[in-house]
């Protein structure tokens, strides 16, 4: 099938008039099960295409599985109520117990706790938890290595992992790779396209896009293994509601815009940032001083609004930075059309936060859509 334009994808795809009466935006299909004119139809459908029931497919779901699996270049996508039941559906179909997983360090921290207390604590699987580069990863490698869990950037200091290495050293060995996209979303980096078996993302950040959503995404090429993501999906009933999946539909559809807008304020915070005299280090790799911009260039079409940094001071000098801050709101997550800001390691001991390539005082900010020139002046007089 011929690759659409991504814009043409995010705005157009799925689009059916005749289908919809001519209505500009599909509806929202709220209903739990579908009815069919005779019992003999009802034997003979196929649980693959046919609507039967809701926690098995939806059409307003189904839409926005073709626009997901279209913009990563994938065959199928299977939408799920957060990021976190895809992720977790994603880890028990591909391993068994007694399995072997390689996960980064700096992976989003629910997952760890997911791989620790079931994988390791129910299912005596084993995890090796490894720093953020290609070396690492490949060389923890052993013969019962089932599943790579990865994320690039990683969202906490922003590390960038090369993928195409990373993934052609696992395809050799029977290995499959899994990549949290999140931070880039499917316009910035494509993962399966390097070769990466499944892609996962949370909705409820950049694609969501208004803070209004839970939701999350699996993404995969394969048949056989988009087989078993989808029937764990069916069997632990972990389907998104059809009012999110709609509202991730939307949140598509101005998407280009809105990272468009959220990369151009980031990069000049970032420059901001790094040019003033109390803050000793920036973390976003779209900076040419970061040690990941070379990577970064290659494997990803544009940065996101996410960014880390560290001031002068200790930890408690950050909290009251924090704390004089009016725009950038007190809150977790991220990818929505408000500036956050989060102190990740606060309660973390300095050599725990040194495992993570961080330290305790570490600020991480999420940048809007209320303008570069504002966002700067609230940082600069939370600075004095
Ligand atoms: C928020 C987040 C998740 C989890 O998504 P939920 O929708 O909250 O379950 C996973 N990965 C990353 C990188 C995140 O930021």
């Amino acid at each position: 099938m011929e690759t659409l334009d991504d814009r043409l994808i995010a705005t157009h795809l799925g689009d059916d008039y005749d289908r919809f009466m001519g209505a500009v935006v599909p509806p929202v299909f709220m209903n739990s099960l579908h009815v069919f004119p005779t019992m003999e139809q009802y034997l003979q459908c196929d649980p693959k295409k046919d609507f039967i029931y809701g926690r098995i497919a939806n059409p307003t779901v189904r839409l926005v599985e073709q626009k997901i699996a279209a913009l990563e270049r994938g065959k199928t996508a299977a939408l799920f109520a957060s990021g976190m039941a895809a992720a977790t559906t994603a880890i028990a179909a591909v391993c068994k117990a007694g399995a072997h997983i390689i996960c980064l360090r700096n992976c989003y921290g629910p997952v760890i706790r997911f791989l620790d207390e079931y994988c390791v604590g129910s299912m005596g699987m084993s995890v090796d938890y490894v720093p953020a580069n290609a070396e690492d990863i490949i060389g923890a490698i052993q013969p019962e290595t089932r599943l790579m869990v990865l994320e690039s950037p990683t969202s906490l200091v922003f590390e960038v992992i090369d993928l195409r290495k990373i993934a052609k050293a696992a395809r050799e060995k029977g290995i499959i790779t899994y990549v949290d996209n999140t931070y880039c979303t499917p316009l910035f980096q494509k993962p399966l396209d390097m070769g990466i078996d499944i892609v996962m993302h949370t909705l409820s950040k950049y694609l969501g896009g208004h803070s209004d959503i839970i939701g999350g995404v699996l993404v995969c090429n394969d048949d056989a293994l988009s087989e078993r993501l989808l029937n764990m999906r069916i069997l632990f009933g972990g389907i998104i509601g059809p009012q999110e999946a709609w509202l991730v539909m939307r949140g598509i559809r101005t998407l280009d815009v809105r990272l468009a807008h959220h990369q151009e304020t980031a990069l000049a915070v970032a420059k901001f940032l790094e040019s003033h005299p109390k803050v000793l280090r920036v973390n976003y790799p779209a900076l040419p001083v970061s040690p990941h911009y070379t990577l970064a260039t290659e494997q990803q079409s544009g940065c996101t609004g996410l960014l880390s940094f560290e001031l002068e001071g200790d930890k408690e000098d950050a909290l009251r930075f924090c704390n004089r801050l009016q725009l950038f709101k007190i809150g977790v997550s991220w990818g929505g059309f408000e500036s956050l800001v989060v102190l990740p390691m606060y309660k973390h001991a300095p050599e725990d936060a040194a495992y993570y390539g961080a330290n305790d005082k570490l600020v991480r900010i999420h940048c809007g859509l209320e303008g570069a020139d504002n966002l700067i002046e609230d940082l600069r007089q939370a600075l004095l």
